[in-house]
């Protein structure tokens, strides 16, 4: 017996620091996602593509993107830092801006019947005026201002500017299910954890059926009580409900509308 537990340790001691250095050379032999350079790499950090990629210590000791884990080397006009690869399609004019949010309204109406009859400004905006909006809360990527304008009820949705498009478009399905809920389920939107969660579920649930797995993972984070902690409250309550009008009869199960006042 003892004979074998002492071949068993040979083969250890013999074996340990072959593999030790058999993967010091493969990291060795990597390249740096982001220098291209083969370095030691034994850092890694997931690509806005939500794959994870080798960085050599030097790139990654720089400041990151806000939007995925690569290296930074450009800044957004709205003040963010990007990575390469972020930067390359961003949405950062107007037009493009209301182009991307149709489409995304096209796409909630049809997989989710989520529509809406309103008829919605779209603008684009720097953090500094998001979040003045927001009276400084937290960081907003995006804004739902409802208003009366000469007794006309008028919706602008807002979006920081030189957002990546995948990111544009979640925030865009977050502000939409705003507008909807103000048009289907008004007297939901004075519950902050309510509101918020159920704009990251329908944020989630139109990023998950986009393959978009950087915005499903970010929602999925959040740790605050009124994004996260309303999103898990949310998504729970949902359970099999898959469309609009579905989530439209969980909402009101939950939450029923008071006895409508009269005299008025
Ligand atoms: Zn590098
Ligand atoms: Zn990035
Ligand atoms: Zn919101």
């Amino acid at each position: 017996m003892l004979k074998y537990i002492a071949v068993f340790f040979l083969a250890f001691a013999v074996l340990c620091p072959l593999s030790v250095r058999l993967s010091a050379q493969a990291e060795a032999a990597a390249k740096c996602a982001h220098c291209q350079k083969e370095k030691f790499v034994s850092v890694r950090a997931k690509n806005g593509a939500g794959k994870e990629v080798p960085l050599c210590y030097e790139c990654a000791m720089l400041p990151r993107c806000a939007y995925c884990e690569m290296p930074s080397e450009a800044e957004t006009a709205g003040g963010d830092r990007l990575c390469r690869e972020c930067a390359k399609d961003c949405i950062k004019e107007k037009s493009e801006a209301e182009k991307v949010m149709k489409d995304v309204r096209q796409v909630l109406a049809s997989k989710f019947k989520m529509t809406s009859k309103h008829r919605i400004i779209c603008e684009l905006g720097t953090r500094r005026e998001l979040n003045l909006e927001a009276d400084g809360e937290h960081n907003e990527l995006g804004w739902f201002d409802p208003k009366t304008v000469r007794d006309k009820p008028q919706y602008t949705i807002r979006i920081l500017t030189g957002l990546p498009r995948d990111v544009y478009r979640s925030v865009a399905a977050h502000e939409l299910a705003h507008d909807w809920m103000d048009a289907e389920l008004p007297h939901l939107m004075d519950k902050p954890e309510i509101r918020e969660g159920f704009a990251e579920f329908v944020a989630w649930s139109f990023s998950k059926s986009e393959g978009n797995t950087r915005m499903t993972e970010y929602t999925e984070r959040r740790t605050d009580d009124v994004y996260g902690g309303g999103f898990r409250k949310v998504r729970d309550m949902m359970g099999d409900a898959k469309t609009a009008p579905e989530w439209k009869k969980v909402l009101l199960k939950e939450f029923p509308l008071k006895g409508k006042k009269t005299g008025k």
